[in-house]
């Protein structure tokens, strides 16, 4: 056997296996379309693999496809809303754990009138009047940070 006919063997060997790779986008074929080149991807398999292409692209093919699609979307938009039902119910029993307890972490106040504004704020007087008391996770003593960099 010749180099040109061992060769010839090979190759014609290799295509008998049916590597059904994509020249276009180097995908299987049948995952062309998470390429960037659906269109030339299908054209060069029309051209190439006509009963392929049928098989993958064919309107009986696409229902298929459409169907599986759906299902799995179905499925998935399930699990989404069960999540963001999840999520809402997590997030509306943490508003009410504030509602209950605020937990001030810090309040900065500066200025000229810091330490009647801090008074006011311990005192609960007005205009503060509303704010939650210390037992009920409103502020105290420790919560006000005097910032005095604006008066230096
Ligand atoms: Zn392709």
């Amino acid at each position: 056997m010749s180099a040109e006919e061992a060769l010839a063997e090979s190759s014609s060997r290799v295509q008998a296996r049916e590597v059904r790779y994509c020249e276009i986008c180097t995908f299987p074929y049948e995952y062309c379309e998470y390429g960037s080149s659906l269109t030339k991807c299908k054209a060069n398999l029309e051209a190439k693999n006509p009963r392929l292409y049928s098989a993958l692209y064919s309107e009986e093919a696409l229902t298929d496809k459409l169907k599986s699609l759906t299902t799995e979307q179905l499925e998935s938009l399930e699990r989404d809303s069960a999540k963001r039902e999840r999520k809402a119910q997590a997030k509306a029993e943490k508003e009410r754990a504030q509602l209950a307890h605020p937990g001030i972490d810090e309040i900065h106040i500066q200025g000229d009138v810091v330490d009647e504004v801090k008074n006011l704020l311990l005192q609960h007087a007005k205009p503060f009047e509303k704010m939650p008391s210390e037992s009920e996770g409103g502020i105290s003593e420790k919560n006000v940070v005097i910032d005095d960099k604006a008066a230096k």
